[in-house]
């Protein structure tokens, strides 16, 4: 599959699959069991010792699971990559195979709620702290970093303000200081951009949103590009002996085929074996299902938010809108250079008559879903300020730059009349 270099549409269909010997069947199988026969007890011992690579337990590995890994990994321009039970596992588990107690992370202060509360409030009981700084400002993200930091986190379109990362300009600060870029993509996906191909170290995907692209499953994916150097002797976990796994050091003792592959391994056999935060193969069938036409529905989600941001632009209730491919978005010029080929599907927008105005359009759109999520093929609306972000109190919503105000839309392949017919209907109303 790999020899040739096929194009996106085409890798999302065919990539990560060899058709299976026996059954010959077209279609990924759902392998739907716990463990592997060894076909001796050698057989196991060599597994287990990574003398062969093969599967063991399903805890760790899983046939239909691995050919999501590799289709995402091409799709990425990756070299591995780990599915994990949630975008959320996929982000605590990479920060800590990174981090350890002592250790701090450098990070854009625009996240996804959940994200900003793992990192402001869970990781610092864990003797991590993070140093949230303003998106793009590399001045504040020189500043921030010193002597224990030992990554930088950012998403390519930040929640819930949906400004673009000048990922480069990230990955030049991350590079001098050999700190792995890691870059949160759910929001624009393989087929729109490839933080890879920008400098970063680590890509990760909520899977349960737009690859799923249903509203079907909870699932997340971290990529590895393979090239980030782990033997500097900062990296404590890869470089001093692992007890877990008879004092392997990964940064130094890994065989050479393997060794670029230092930190999904560590991924897989230290945070997947031994905290368990695996994805079931149904839940992996069904995002491989979503990423056959993730090309093409990442088409119309973004042609679709362009005219809906259109519509709400020119409209007189409303008072301001952020989406990425407006022409005058303050992010228009990070969005000419990231996202050529569409800008996703996430409009926010706020009313003039304000927050109050703002929940009841909330509260009588017609074909819009109220709920907390995004990707969907169905279009979604929330309040954020008094849902996803409420558990931020409002200096740290202010700090996020989302406004009390802020109505967030996900806009899905409804037709495009009839979702600028609901919003026009609801702006009636308010
Ligand atoms: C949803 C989301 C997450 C968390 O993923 P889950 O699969 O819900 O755990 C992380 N980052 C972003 C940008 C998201 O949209």
């Amino acid at each position: 599959m790999s020899k040739k270099k096929y194009h996106v549409e085409t890798l999302a269909i065919h990539a990560g699959q060899e058709i299976e010997p026996n059954t010959l069947a077209r279609a990924v199988p759902v392998y739907r069991t716990t463990a592997y026969n060894f076909k001796s007890s050698q057989h196991g011992a060599d597994l287990f010792a990574l003398k062969e690579l093969g599967n063991i337990y399903s805890r760790l590995m899983n046939p239909t699971n691995d050919v999501l890994e590799k289709r995402i990994a091409e799709l990425e321009g990756g070299a591995a990559a780990l599915t994990l039970s949630s975008g959320t596992a996929a982000i605590y588990f990479t920060i800590t195979n990174i981090l350890k107690q002592g250790d701090e992370l450098v990070s854009a202060s625009n996240l996804y709620g959940g994200t900003f509360t793992q990192f402001d409030a869970i990781l610092p009981n864990q003797g991590i702290t993070v140093r949230f700084t303003p998106v793009n400002d590399f001045k504040a993200v020189e500043a921030a970093i010193n002597s224990k930091t030992r990554a930088i986190f950012i998403e390519t379109i930040g929640n819930p303000v949906l400004d673009v990362s000048d990922i480069e300009g990230y990955a030049k600060i991350a590079k001098k200081h050999n700190l792995p870029l890691i870059v949160d993509s759910t929001f624009t996906t393989p087929t729109l951009l490839r933080p890879i191909e920008y400098g970063a170290n680590i890509v990760i995907h909520s899977l349960s949103k737009w690859i799923n692209g249903h509203g079907t499953g909870i699932g997340g994916i971290v990529v590895d590009d393979g090239k980030f150097n782990w033997k500097d002797p900062k990296f404590a976990l890869f470089n001093e002996p692992d007890g877990g796994y008879h004092g392997l050091r990964f940064a130094q003792d890994l065989p050479e085929p393997l060794a670029p592959l230092a930190f999904v391994l560590r991924l897989r056999t230290v945070g997947l074996r031994n905290q368990g935060p695996t994805l079931s193969p149904d839940a992996a069938w069904l995002f491989l299902q979503g990423v056959e036409s993730l090309p093409l529905r990442m088409e119309r989600h973004s042609s679709n938010a362009l005219k809906a941001a259109e519509f709400l632009k020119k409209h007189p209730k409303v008072s301001w809108v952020r989406y990425p491919g407006l022409k005058d978005d303050p992010a228009n010029e990070l969005t000419k250079k990231y996202l050529p080929n569409g800008a996703g599907g996430m409009v926010v927008f706020g009313l003039k008559a304000g927050t109050e105005a703002g929940i009841k359009l909330v509260d009588n759109i017609k074909l819009f879903s109220i709920l907390a999520n995004v990707g969907d093929a169905k279009s979604l609306i929330i309040h954020p300020a008094s849902t996803t972000h409420s558990q931020l109190d409002s200096e740290s919503q202010k700090k996020g730059g989302l406004h009390p105000e802020l109505v967030r839309l996900s806009i899905g392949l409804e037709h495009i009349d009839d979702i600028i017919g609901a919003l026009d209907d609801a702006l009636k109303l308010v």
